[in-house]
């Protein structure tokens, strides 16, 4: 596509996206009797409309009912994850079965790695991305030092080639495959959360697979932002949060994957609780721990109405906009845009002031851009913020800037291109 760096064009784009209206679904924070460009959808994505009205709607249910809500009501509070879990499941390229609202995301992965982290005397390792989120690295040091293992030999890291900033798909197979005897679990994130590229979740799914090692992924900046296939990708397990590209809110409740193959697995360890017990039976309060069949089976405290409705909010707006294909071809494109004004006001400036450190080609990104600044970064960044436009900030020098396709136009990203420059202009 012929981009152009004016107003006329990305009005132009905005007129021509059929998605456009969604943003009416949803609050922008104010600054100055002003909405803000709201470019962080990638840290917390902004409130929807209808959030006030469902937590309205449970807190009459609670008022009308009280303990008779968990079964009586329109939506009763002990089948109420089954309507999260219909439109979850497209999100995230699942069958309903396979995922369940529960908990939030680190919580998660401690379970699934309960699971599916069986290390034995020779095959011990866990191989991650190096620079994953710190949440991750503290949760997989911690499960390998409670099997008794050492983290500084136990966890391998995949590191970026020396002057690179992303990882080279091959350089993860190569890894996993010279490790493979030693490595009982691949742990990944599909989107890094720092540098925005994606991964190529298929082929480090076959590699671990060919190495005989179990594949999970933390999607916390993948889902709802980028095209999931998790079963057809035969990915063993996964989890999410949704407080980032699906808007439910500060410690929304998280998304649990586990792929169907391993439902009939009897032998997987797991750290259960009532609720993940037999749902037909749970009431019977019988000693001895059956699951409930599916990702359902991994629950284990009653279920959490309050954060599962915020979602469902949320999940309302993905179902308006036809869930991920027509929001990925959206996205795509409004990203794309954010590279080429940030090109141009690179080209203004003369020099390559902003670098992009996100891959450019689509299958290795989603909506976010991030950015190093040459010099002032912090001060480049504060004076966005000053003039509405609110992105992110990552030490030392990096501003992440998400356009999410749900709320944001191709105006906002015009603006924020223009800002960028005279902001720079000034600044430097
Ligand atoms: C945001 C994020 C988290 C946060 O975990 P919580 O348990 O929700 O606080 C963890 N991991 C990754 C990769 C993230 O991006």
């Amino acid at each position: 596509m012929n981009f152009e760096n004016t107003l006329a064009f990305a009005q132009s784009m905005d007129q021509a996206d059929p998605l456009h209206d969604l943003r009416e679904d949803f609050l922008f924070p104010q600054q100055n009797g002003k909405p803000f460009i709201y470019l962080c959808g990638n840290s917390l994505g902004l409130q929807p409309k209808a959030a006030r009205k469902v937590m309205e709607e449970q807190l009459n249910n609670w008022e009308n009912l009280a303990v008779e809500g968990w079964f009586e009501g329109d939506t009763p509070w002990m089948f109420y994850h089954k309507e999260l879990k219909k439109m979850m499941a497209p999100i995230v390229g699942a069958s309903v079965a396979e995922v369940c609202p529960m908990n939030t995301l680190t919580v998660n992965l401690h379970l699934l790695m309960v699971s599916f982290y069986k290390p034995t005397a020779t095959k011990f390792k866990i191989i991650m991305e190096a620079g994953a989120f710190p949440s991750d690295q503290y949760a997989i040091e911690s499960q390998v030092r409670f099997h008794g293992y050492d983290p500084a030999t136990a966890i391998i890291e995949v590191a970026p080639r020396t002057d690179e900033y992303t990882l080279r798909t091959e350089d993860i197979t190569d890894a996993i495959a010279t490790n493979g005897n030693e490595i009982a679990l691949v742990l990944f994130g599909g989107v890094n959360y720092f540098t925005g590229q994606w991964f190529d979740m298929e082929a480090i799914t076959k590699a671990g697979h060919a190495a005989g090692a179990m594949v999970g992924f933390d999607l916390a900046h993948a889902a709802g932002n980028v095209p999931l296939k998790l079963h057809d990708w035969n990915i063993d397990f996964a989890c999410w949060c949704s407080y980032k590209y699906q808007n439910s809110g500060p410690g929304g409740i998280s998304g649990i994957f586990v792929h169907e193959k391993h439902f009939s697995d009897g032998k997987l360890n797991r750290f259960a609780g009532w609720w993940g017990y037999q749902e037909q039976q749970r009431f019977k309060m019988e000693k001895g721990f059956v699951p409930e069949p599916g990702a359902d089976g991994w629950q284990v405290s009653c279920t959490q109405v309050m954060p599962m409705a915020l979602y469902y909010a949320s999940l309302q707006s993905f179902e308006k906009a036809g869930f991920m294909e027509p929001l990925r071809n959206k996205s795509k494109t409004l990203s794309a845009y954010l590279f080429f004004v940030i090109n141009e006001v690179n080209k203004v400036l003369g020099e390559e002031q902003y670098k992009i450190i996100t891959p450019i080609t689509e299958v290795d990104r989603g909506a976010q851009v991030s950015i190093i600044a040459k010099q002032k970064g912090r001060e480049v960044f504060q004076g966005l913020v000053a003039n509405n436009v609110l992105g992110d900030w990552r030490e030392p020098n990096v501003i992440r800037l998400s356009p999410v396709p749900l709320y944001n136009s191709f105006e906002d990203v015009f603006t924020t291109g223009e800002l960028l420059l005279d902001i720079s202009k000034k600044l430097l």
